[in-house]
């Protein structure tokens, strides 16, 4: 049965942060607050659409339990009886690592969250720092522990190339989240929007931006490294609309970002199997559902392989593990 997802954005327009990438403070008052009345509708569209005790309602936008209180129980108390009634599995909500504290969990606990996103971003405290995070890593670390303890499926999110940072210091938050084990992660390139701090310093000088390419290597290296922990990306790349494409300064941003990494990571492995064998015909076998991928957008892969004097099929077995190649004949 198709599950169904209801997500609801809450602006966080009282944000007492000013994060070095977000432009939240110049589109504060041209976003509507949801209402209770906003989130009721959404979940009876969502039920009479596709009936599913399988979906979720999402409150995303980054700090939802950083905003004002009584608004928080109002959106909670919309949504829970749907969740209490068995018309979704749960409520998933996303905010910052320093608005999670005991309490907080209790209330969420109470009103059928069962999913949390923590926006770490970095677990560099320096890169925290000059990208005015205002908090740090052990507070990520102590988020999670909480998190944890009250039984929430715990996710979370780091951005690769922030200001301050490198290819090294963004492995080495991807290895400090990955001992976090937390249930699933998020992956967004930093993209520099208009209005920010790090338009600023872009502009100035200050910042160079990683390129697309050095993005998706990265990207790529990070999906390897988090797939073989068995902790689920279910996000890499920013989502194209919104307010990303309208306030684009500069950054690593593509539509099918993802895509991108991916084929990065089977012509990679491509690469390691036919180190040894000469220009010939090959035959890779890649796991099912894999073959867009492994073959390259506008078949990038294919062609290059061509191009080195490799007659290549790529074939589907559902006996291999995601991001695996198999070379099944070389002549
Ligand atoms: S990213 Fe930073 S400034 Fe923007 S809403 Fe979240 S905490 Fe506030």
């Amino acid at each position: 049965m198709k599950k169904y997802n209801v997500s609801i954005f809450v602006p966080h327009e009282g944000c007492p942060n000013n994060c070095s990438f977000c432009n939240q403070k110049s589109i504060s008052g041209k976003t509507t607050l949801p209402m209770e009345k906003d989130v009721v509708s959404a979940c009876e569209i969502a039920i009479k659409t596709a009936p599913s005790n399988q979906g979720e309602i999402a409150f995303f936008g980054g700090s939802f339990t950083a905003i004002e209180r009584e608004y928080m129980m109002r959106l909670l108390k919309s949504a829970y009886p749907f969740v209490k009634e068995g018309f979704f599995k749960g409520i998933r909500i996303s905010t910052r690592p320093d608005c999670i504290d005991e309490e907080i969990c209790h209330i969420l606990k109470n009103y059928g969250v069962t999913s949390v996103e923590l926006g770490c971003q970095s677990m560099d405290d320096e890169v925290l720092r000059m990208n005015l995070r205002g908090h740090t890593s052990r507070d990520v670390e102590k988020a999670v522990e909480i998190l944890k303890s009250f039984g929430f499926e715990t996710g979370l999110q780091m951005m690769t190339g922030l200001y301050g940072s490198d290819y090294e210091k963004d492995i080495k938050t991807a290895e400090k989240i990955i001992f976090l084990k937390p249930h699933t992660v998020r992956i967004y390139p930093t993209v520099v929007l208009e209005n920010t701090l790090l338009e600023i310093k872009y502009k100035a000088g200050e910042y160079k931006v990683m390129s697309l390419e050095e993005t998706i290597k990265l990207c790529a290296k990070l999906l390897v490294m988090f797939e073989e922990n068995n902790i689920n990306v279910i996000r890499t790349g920013l989502h194209s609309g919104g307010n990303v494409e309208e306030g684009f300064v500069a950054g690593a941003y593509h539509p099918a970002f993802k895509e991108l990494c991916e084929s990065e990571i089977y012509l990679e492995k491509i690469l390691t199997e036919i180190k040894n064998i000469p220009p010939c015909e090959i035959e890779f076998s890649v796991p099912t559902g894999a073959l867009s991928q492994a073959i390259g957008q506008k078949k990038k892969n294919k062609i290059w392989l061509e191009e080195k004097g490799y007659k290549v099929k790529f074939t589907e077995d559902k006996s291999l593990k995601k991001y695996t190649v198999k070379c099944c004949a070389g002549k």
